[in-house]
């Protein structure tokens, strides 16, 4: 039978990806809710190709896209509007699948809701789980959803994790055999520049990866390594592990997307080309496997893999992130959002790359940490952190 599919941030690089995915199974899945946010133009591409039934877009894009849609003669599309309507479509009757794929906190309710419906949740957007993990993956468990990653890191410890292994109990300690997770990192385009070269790099040299094509805030967040240190937290609730058996190897090739140790002394790997439709159509599909356009991996032509340990005096944000997790509570949603405030700054070029770390450092030691009771003083913590790095950014040097 054919599966509703919601996609939240369809106009997005992993949107985008999605779909690519989805064309490829006509038969299996249907695109039944899109959403977008600013690309009013691409969001009426896609309702001509696809027919959605339900399109949601802030309440100020609705007479805009009701005009492109009449324009194109596209009719039968019903339109919601603002978080509310991200919300109605996530938790959607009709929706079985729904590709969590808001970039930053704003995706944070609306996948919340889809986990709370019990649906299968496929999750890009790791920003949604380092705020509120432990309360995420307990609804998760309350209410039977699936939460499957589509991170290509924690997509490959999933395939390299023992059957079950999310099943079984969560105390912080690997369990069944494994005995530590290896997380991979590209290192980002700045890899070999020196802290005095990283003063001057700029958001277009940033938002280049050598690997992978992304959206902009994810590829400043790869190039700071602010993107692993997400990864690490994302890492230790998804896996209910704790920080201190993750280690991050960086991989400059993109070749492994993560691994798993166990005590025998085997090392697990996934490995593919860097192509999101990877663990898109695995995370679709799961436990079957559906065929991609992504071509297989020739070892004859991708024949060196390099590793070494990433350097945090250079890129300090991974520090700041396993710190946060080690401290716990409220301290990974303030680095969450002072993080997304310091990296919009810099595409600003309203402060320097290397300013980004501070930004967040700054917020952290300003704001009081407690534990993460509910949603709502997450939600305080990161209104509140937003507030602070403002100032901060605002302010700097003086
Ligand atoms: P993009 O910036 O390409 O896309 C973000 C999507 O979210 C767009 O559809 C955008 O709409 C929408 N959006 C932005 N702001 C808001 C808002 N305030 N309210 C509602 N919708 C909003 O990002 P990516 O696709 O690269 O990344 C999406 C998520 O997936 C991120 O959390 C990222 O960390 C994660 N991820 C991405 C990977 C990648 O390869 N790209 C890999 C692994 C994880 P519009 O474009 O119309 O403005
Ligand atoms: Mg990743």
């Amino acid at each position: 039978m054919s599966q509703a599919v919601c996609i939240l941030g369809v106009t997005g690089s992993i949107g985008q990806s999605t779909l690519k995915v989805l064309q490829q199974h006509p038969e299996q899945y249907s695109v039944f809710a899109v959403t977008a946010h600013s690309r009013i133009q691409e969001l009426v591409q896609i309702c001509k190709q696809y027919h959605p039934k339900i399109v949601v877009v802030p309440a100020a894009k609705v007479d805009e896209l009701q005009q492109l849609l009449a324009q194109q003669h596209i009719s039968g599309i019903e339109i919601l509007s603002d978080e509310a309507g991200l919300i109605a479509v996530a938790e959607h009757p009709e929706v079985d699948v729904v590709m969590a794929a808001i970039v930053g906190a704003a995706g944070l309710l609306p996948t919340l809701a889809a986990v709370k419906a019990g649906k299968r949740v496929l999750l890009a957007n790791k920003e949604a789980l380092v705020m509120s993990g432990d309360i995420m993956m307990q609804a998760a468990r309350e209410h039977g959803a699936l939460l499957l990653p589509v991170d290509s890191e924690h997509n490959a410890i999933f395939q390299c994790l023992p059957e079950h292994y999310l099943q079984t109990e969560r105390n912080g300690q690997p369990k069944l055999g494994v005995s530590q997770i290896l997380l991979t990192a590209s290192g980002g385009p700045f890899l070999n520049h020196s802290l005095e070269e990283l003063q001057h790099v700029t958001p277009a040299q940033a938002c280049k990866h050598p690997n992978w094509s992304m959206g902009q805030k994810i590829s400043v967040d790869s190039a700071t390594l602010m993107n692993k240190g997400l990864e690490l937290i994302e890492a230790c609730h998804l896996f209910a592990i704790s920080e201190h058996f993750v280690t991050v190897v960086v991989h400059p090739q993109s070749i492994i997307h993560s691994m798993v140790q166990y005590v025998d002394g085997s090392t697990l790997a996934q490995m593919g080309n860097p192509d999101m439709c990877t663990p898109i159509a695995h995370a679709l599909a799961w436990p079957q496997r559906i065929q991609t356009h992504v071509p297989p991996l020739d070892l004859f032509v991708n024949h060196q893999l390099d590793f070494q340990a990433p350097d945090t005096t250079r890129f300090p944000a991974l520090s700041l992130a396993r710190q946060a997790m080690q401290e716990g509570g409220l301290a990974p949603a303030i680095l969450n959002a002072a993080n997304e405030i310091a990296v919009a700054a810099f595409l600003q070029q309203k402060i320097r790359f290397t300013e980004i770390a501070t930004v967040v450092e700054h917020t952290l030691n300003q704001i009081q940490n407690s534990a993460a009771e509910s949603i709502e003083l997450i939600l305080q913590a990161d209104q509140n952190a937003r507030a602070v790095a403002q100032h901060f950014v605002l302010n700097k040097g003086s």
